[in-house]
């Protein structure tokens, strides 16, 4: 079973036309609804249910008895009333099945797997070279996930679902991965290939994209229906949330502001440009200044690294230690997040923008200076007083996003094309 499974409307009425409101689908629809309440209130009840919802008793108990049937609902004792009869309460059946979520960077691959109650059950984090190509990754990948999947503990339905981010464009529509500057990889059709090897349902987004819904369901941004999610790792991406709901415009492509040029005669960036957000602000940028710092001969006690070894953690430790390059570089990154922040911020007047990957999460001193610049360049009192945040779930961000993006689909009632 997977979850198509819970909707017996699948498959007829799904993007289909016409559309009736048949009983399969009207009973979908409720099903859904019943089984929400229950994922986010739990623990709760059938008359809860019913008083909530609007539905009656009858229907709600006839669904939830389905929902314990096939397993992702369970009984979990009985609950106070004042009058009559003590209700039973109702929660998701942890043991259910299982969800991974995945973020494949530049350099690494990061799964997580949880139960459907989104509790983590298992996680692990593997190096890449990118130079190995698109096959070499993209089976690693899908050996990590088998692997996880075998060997935690055994759940009814096992594994449900997977959810992946990526550094790159990704086509909402198919999954394709369109264009990937930093691995070079493109037109990489990764959903078909990972649904036809997992055989279970596959979510590919851009990482920025699945970031933005792992703050949003897990971490810092719960509860805000107006954000901007920065990934600012070895790339810079964007995912926006309006309204409660990913941004992802015509085709899915939306959010690329680490392109969006800064400075026109810049550093040259992985998209062949110069001067992009990406060049100035990243952790490659970041990385760049120190380097270029030592090869002009300045006093630093980071003399004699290379590049593809210093790290931004080493960074922050030479900077908390007084040394000066180290800490010109983040400012300087500090500086150029703020100048595009100070962009979005304009552009999409958010309640809040969260920063998130190796350089938000790595030191406030960074974000402090992003929110100088944001001071500076906000056109009104209130956008100059946006709340700037690290992501609260640190480098976890795009697997739990990932893990949403199954829940997502698992919690939704069925889409209708009109
Ligand atoms: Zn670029």
């Amino acid at each position: 079973m997977n979850i198509k499974n819970l909707r017996q409307s699948e498959g007829n009425n799904r993007h289909s036309w016409p559309i009736t409101g048949n009983q399969g689908l009207v009973k979908d629809l409720n099903k859904a609804i019943v089984f929400n309440m229950i994922w986010r209130s739990a623990p709760t009840s059938r008359a809860d249910i019913s008083r909530a919802s609007g539905l009656n008793r009858t229907t709600v108990s006839s669904l939830v008895n389905e929902l314990i049937a096939e397993g992702y609902v369970i009984e979990v004792g009985v609950g106070e009333s004042a009058l009559g009869r003590k209700p039973i309460m109702l929660q998701s059946n942890p043991d259910a099945g299982i969800i991974i979520g995945v973020e494949l960077a530049v350099n690494c691959i990061r799964l997580i797997a949880s139960d459907i109650m989104a509790n983590v059950i298992s996680r692990s984090e593997l190096a890449i070279d990118p130079a190995d190509g698109v096959d070499t990754i993209v089976e690693t990948m899908l050996r990590a996930i088998k692997s996880m999947a075998a060997s935690v503990p055994s759940t009814l339905w096992g594994l449900i679902g997977v959810g992946v981010g990526v550094p790159g464009l990704v086509r909402s529509s198919s999954g394709l991965l369109a264009f990937a500057p930093n691995l070079k990889w493109r037109n990489v059709p990764l959903k078909d290939i990972m649904v036809e090897r997992l055989g279970v349902p596959v979510f590919v987004d851009n990482e920025a994209n699945v970031g933005a819904m792992g703050e949003r369901w897990f971490g810092a941004g719960v509860d805000v229906q107006n954000m901007v999610y920065l990934s600012v790792g070895i790339g810079l991406g964007v995912g926006i949330v309006i309204n409660g709901e990913l941004y992802h415009g015509s085709a899915g492509y939306a959010g690329e502001m680490g392109h969006f040029t800064i400075q026109p005669d810049g550093p040259e960036c992985g998209c062949g440009n110069r001067g992009c957000w990406e060049a100035l602000a990243s952790e490659s940028a970041t990385i760049a200044r120190v380097i270029q710092a030592i090869e002009e001969g300045r006093p630093t006690i980071l003399a004699g690294r290379e590049k593809h070894k210093l790290t931004m953690d080493e960074l922050v430790n030479a900077c908390a230690s007084g040394d000066e390059v180290a800490r010109k570089a983040l400012v300087d990154t500090g500086m150029y997040l703020g100048i595009g922040i100070a962009g979005l911020i304009n552009t999409f007047n958010p309640d809040l923008v969260i920063v998130g990957s190796t350089v938000g999460c790595c030191s406030r001193l960074v974000l402090d200076e992003a929110e100088k610049e944001i001071r500076a360049r906000g056109l009104t009192q209130l956008t100059k007083e946006v709340q700037v945040v690290q992501a609260s779930l640190g480098p976890d961000s795009c697997a739990m996003g990932g893990i949403s993006l199954v829940l997502n689909d698992l919690l939704s009632p069925p889409k209708i094309a009109l």
